[in-house]
């Protein structure tokens, strides 16, 4: 086993919007398809939620958090 005293639990999590939308104009699609908000969602199992955020600022905070919990690894490990 691990030392669980030391131990940050991470789940990090990215969840693109998408918002349903009926298309009307030539029925070649009469089923709603999904279409992106261009907003983006980031949370983690160590408390971090960034709420719906533009996309790239979500990618941009995805990468941080991953280096983050890398260091954090390689500081306890
Ligand atoms: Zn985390």
């Amino acid at each position: 086993m691990s030392d669980a005293r030391r131990a940050v639990r991470h789940n990090l999590r990215f969840e693109n919007h998408s918002t349903a939308v009926v298309q009307e104009e030539g029925q070649t699609r009469p089923w709603p398809v999904r279409v992106p908000t261009g907003e983006t969602t980031v949370t983690c199992a160590c408390g971090l939620d960034t709420g719906a955020i533009p996309t790239d600022n979500a990618r941009m905070l995805y990468e941080q958090h991953r280096y983050l919990i890398r260091d954090e690894i390689a500081a306890n490990g």
